[in-house]
């Protein structure tokens, strides 16, 4: 089995860790490249400004609802977003200013704003940036005296240990700092919304938190490096240590009937091999492109592309939530691409997860595994495709999280229909899983056959493509 450092272990050509510098560096070098590439497209967005009427050519993708029996957000009361929007609430955006202003006014209160609306967003938004829309690097958050330099004196593992998480003033401005940055890179979305991209409609540098509400669509957007300024230190995740981050690209925290379609997912600019590494782990300034935690219910992923990313998507984040998430987290994913992903395909505790006709491409050398089977999961996997180059095998498209077993069928591995549980079992006899998860699907539309998978899915999946 492929272990957990390995895909993340190439050697990035920073910095060593002994000579920290800011941790803005590499970030913000990075996305002045990417500024350069999208400045033809930034300025086209910016002409198009606000317009209070629905675009012609994109009416048809915001008032789209979910069609019945699509999955999991098509149950009870079905997802139909902010289809119903009046005019006056169908927007174009093509700034974060502009975008918070269509979702209700003040980020902070927005979640609450249960108006139907559709919002197309135009072009690329750069969500770091001020109300005036002036860019803001990391330095824009800092507070509290935080400094990388300090914080790595602090936590150490030679002078703070390995068995207690960080605390005192570093981690206190650093989690100040932080939170500073999440107010302006996390949008909420209120109920009764669709947010569409148009003409390569795209949120870079964070991302859309869809939390304790009902009815959300989300189609055609390009969601590109939801990076944390001020990533944390946890001595005690994993054997090694860890750090970890905050933003999703989607967030759906306790919220229900949510469609998230065509969108392409990644880490845009910023790909994992450019961070560098303290105390001998990757700096990880991105966490999941896709989560699904704290009861939230009711969710269909369809035609996405997850990319280029190691934490893709998540469903249920504790093995300790059962008073929230059991009997919730119910997913369905069809259709998606996850390519050149490393893990978490998805992970899932306590849910009922549908996951078909879905294209596994892993590259050699950046892979851990496909689908997770964590606690008190149920998940179906079927007629999902798995093309896998050398060093990766078959037994590495599932991985035992404490779970029991899943229902796997019709899923092939190169094109050979291949019975996923025996090739894990077979590998790793210590851990086995059962062949049934004990539950049938009945939300879904007609099945692909796997043989069918990776080239409608490579030609159909993610945003640009409806
Ligand atoms: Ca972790
Ligand atoms: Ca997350």
């Amino acid at each position: 089995m492929t272990s957990r450092s390995r895909p993340l272990a190439q050697e990035p050509a920073m910095r060593p860790s002994a000579a920290p510098a800011v941790p803005t560096a590499p970030i913000a070098r990075a996305r002045t490249a990417a500024a350069r590439v999208a400045g033809p497209l930034f300025a086209s967005a910016v002409l198009c400004g606000s317009l209070a009427a629905p675009a012609a050519d994109a009416g048809d993708l915001g008032h789209a609802v979910l069609a019945a029996k699509d999955g999991w957000a098509s149950a009870t009361t079905g997802t139909t977003g902010g289809s119903k929007a009046d005019a006056a609430h169908t927007v174009t955006v093509s700034t974060r200013a502009q975008l918070v202003a269509a979702l209700g006014g003040k980020n902070s209160g927005n979640g609450a704003n249960a108006t139907p609306k559709i919002v197309q967003v135009s072009g690329v938004i750069d969500l770091n940036t001020d109300d005036a829309g002036r860019h803001l690097d990391c330095s824009a958050y800092t507070t509290g005296g935080y400094a990388l330099g300090a914080y790595l004196a602090a936590y150490d593992p030679k002078a703070w240990g390995t068995s207690k998480v960080p605390s005192g003033a570093q981690e206190d401005a650093r989690a100040a700092s932080q939170k500073k940055q999440a107010d302006r890179v996390q949008i909420n979305v209120g109920a009764n919304t669709t947010i569409v991209g148009v003409d390569g409609g795209t949120l870079r540098g964070g991302g859309l938190v869809v939390k304790n509400v009902d009815n959300v669509i989300v189609r055609n957007l390009s969601f590109e490096n939801a990076a944390d300024c001020f990533p944390q230190w946890d001595p005690t995740d994993g054997s090694d240590g860890n750090w970890n981050s905050m933003y999703d690209a989607v967030t759906v925290y306790g919220a229900t009937h949510v469609w998230v379609d065509h969108d392409t997912f990644s880490d845009g600019a910023v790909p994992d091999s450019s961070l560098p590494k303290y105390f001998g782990r990757l700096y990880q300034v991105h966490d999941g492109l896709l989560d699904v935690v704290k009861g939230a219910d009711y969710v269909t992923a369809s035609w996405n592309v997850f990319r280029d990313h190691d934490k893709t998507d998540l469903i249920g984040n504790s093995d300790g939530a059962s008073a929230t998430d059991a009997g919730h987290l119910r997913v369905t994913f069809h259709h998606n691409l996850w390519q050149n992903a490393v893990e978490r395909a998805p992970r899932v505790r306590f849910g009922q997860v549908d996951v078909y006709d879905n294209l596994y491409a892993p590259r050699a050398g950046s892979f851990d595994y496909g689908i997770g089977v964590g606690k008190s999961s149920r998940i179906i996997a079927e007629n999902n495709a798995f093309t896998l180059p050398s060093g990766i095998t078959a037994a590495d498209a599932l991985r035992n999280w404490g779970g029991t077993g899943l229902t796997a069928r019709g899923n092939t591995v190169n094109g050979a229909v291949t019975d996923l549980v025996a090739a894990w079992n077979t590998a790793n006899p210590g851990k086995p899983l059962t062949s049934s998860s004990g539950w049938t699907p009945t939300l879904r539309t007609a099945l692909d056959p796997a043989a069918a998978v990776p080239a409608k899915v490579t030609a159909g999946a993610g945003a640009g493509r409806l």
